[in-house]
């Protein structure tokens, strides 16, 4: 019969046995997330002024923009302050509209490091158009863009996320037109856009005559079932701060996958001028506009933020764009 103190030894050395094991399963553990390479998060921003936004678009009549005192300037350079202290860099998606009147202001986006890409040229809604107009508004944006700016256009931003499955044609145009990627389907139901069935991660669709673009979708975090938004405008500046972190942690840390964030000039100025709305757009465009630049900071504090075409190229190299979609496949993507 082995004493008490024998038995006790016994149980202390098997305890301490059991806690090295733990202690060495959790170190795998840990070693082996830290292991996985995920690429810094897509940051892009929606050059637009403030009076053309969605919210007033059925209040704002295109014909009378001109009458509006513009604001963008000030306020894209604002954002390329913030950026610039942040060390972040971001692709910018500017309204043809703009660059057509502000040339200088693409060349100053593109001169401080970051990407410029296209966000159509009247901010018409995809889904309200005809493939032809599409592609004639497409050509006006890119020309006016690119005049500006000297450079080739790869990325494509549709007003309001509006490539939905009804105007899915407007991809194959978009390829047509020589474009690398597109980052205009929000994969979420919303009254306004909303694409609820389509991959929430970076993917590629194929087109017809072996062409394809490359989708990168807003972050979206997955609950129950439910693809919830995350990280952008009016989530980014209307829900909790604390919601936004763990909705980034929750991509990066469970998923493996960075977050795309996407924000408006328009969005760092509490003073612009206040438009006619229906109480429903006042609210998602007015919402703690005097909150948005500190929450900009904190947000950028957390990680790095790249342009997307940095981030398609970092997913492409280590294989995080699995999927791909034909356009033309009737019934694919039914649910939207
Ligand atoms: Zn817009």
């Amino acid at each position: 019969m082995p004493s008490p103190e024998l038995i006790f030894a016994r149980n202390l050395s098997a305890e301490l046995k059991k806690n090295r094991l733990r202690r060495k399963e959790r170190m795998q553990t840990r070693e082996g997330q830290a292991g996985i390479v995920v690429p810094p998060n897509g940051l892009s921003v929606d050059v637009e002024d403030y009076y053309h936004a969605e919210a007033f678009a059925d209040r704002i009549p295109r014909e009378t923009w001109s009458q509006y005192p513009s604001r963008v300037v000030r306020n894209t350079h604002r954002v390329l302050e913030l950026l610039e202290e942040a060390g972040a860099r971001a692709t910018f998606f500017v309204l043809g509209y703009v660059a057509k009147l502000e040339p200088a202001l693409v060349r100053a986006i593109q001169q401080a490091g970051h990407e410029v890409a296209c966000h159509s040229y009247m901010h018409r809604r995809v889904s309200t158009m005809e493939p032809a107009e599409f592609r004639e508004d497409l050509r006006r944006a890119v020309s006016a863009i690119e005049d500006a700016g000297g450079q080739k256009i790869l990325g494509y931003r549709a007003p309001t996320f509006s490539i939905v499955n009804k105007s899915l044609w407007a991809v194959e145009i978009l390829a047509e037109e020589g474009f690398l990627y597109d980052a205009s389907v929000f994969p979420i139901r919303h009254d306004l856009y909303g694409f609820p069935t389509a991959p929430r991660f970076p993917f590629r669709w194929l087109c017809r005559g072996g062409r394809s673009v490359y989708e990168i979708p807003p972050t979206t975090v997955s609950v129950l079932g439910q693809n919830l938004p995350a990280a952008g405008g009016g989530y980014l500046r209307i829900l909790p701060m604390w919601y936004t972190r763990w909705a980034l942690e929750r991509v990066r840390n469970r998923e493996g996958r960075p977050g795309v964030v996407y924000f408006h000039p328009w969005e760092l100025d509490p003073d612009q001028p206040r438009l006619p709305g229906s109480f429903k757009s006042r609210l998602r465009h007015y919402r703690n506009l005097p909150l948005m630049a500190g929450r900009l900071r904190e947000l950028l504090r957390s990680g790095r933020f790249v342009p997307l075409k940095t981030l398609l190229e970092d997913c492409l190299s280590l294989g995080l764009v699995s999927s791909e979609l034909r356009v033309s496949e009737p019934g694919l993507l039914s649910d939207s």
